[in-house]
């Protein structure tokens, strides 16, 4: 590998990197290369995209909270889509798919009720009669909210 810099060679070492991530500050190992000659750092896309995702990682071990491949294997043991369970959890469309995908971190009541579907998937019928109920609710203050045309236009 050609330094960016200078042209001179570089070569791949791991180095010790302090990482923020939102409020925090994690130490991981990173890949990087560098120049021989002018001592210049860089990474490649794909080094770049690892260090991402070595940061979440380790910013989900500090909290103690379940891997991305975690919620998917417990996803698919209950026979849930991810567009099912965000509904289930009353949380916004694409989030599971982020929580899976390791792009996003989920926050401590969500991997606790992810945890809790484990052990005891009966509260699933539990949770599907909560989302019926919220979701009857919010079409009625809907209904009386809304005086367009269409009362699914202001719905949300
Ligand atoms: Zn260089």
């Amino acid at each position: 590998m050609n330094c960016v810099m200078c042209g001179g060679n570089a070569i791949a070492v791991t180095e010790r990197k302090r990482a923020r991530y939102r409020h925090e500050t994690v130490e991981v190992s990173r890949e990087v290369f560098r120049c021989k000659s002018c001592q210049e750092n860089f990474l490649t896309p794909a080094q770049a995209h690892s260090y991402v995702c070595v940061v979440k990682d380790e910013i989900r071990k500090k909290h103690g909270l379940l891997p991305p491949r975690r919620i998917a294997e417990i996803r698919t043991k209950l026979g849930l889509s991810q567009h099912e369970l965000e509904e289930l959890l009353g949380i916004g469309p694409k989030v599971v798919v982020r929580w899976e995908s390791g792009k996003v971190i989920q926050g401590g009541v969500q991997d606790s009720l992810l945890r809790l579907l484990e052990r005891e998937p009966r509260i699933l019928e539990d949770l599907r009669q909560i989302q019926q109920r919220r979701s009857s609710e919010q079409k009625e203050y809907a209904s009386s909210h809304c005086h367009a045309a269409d009362p699914m236009a202001c719905a949300v």
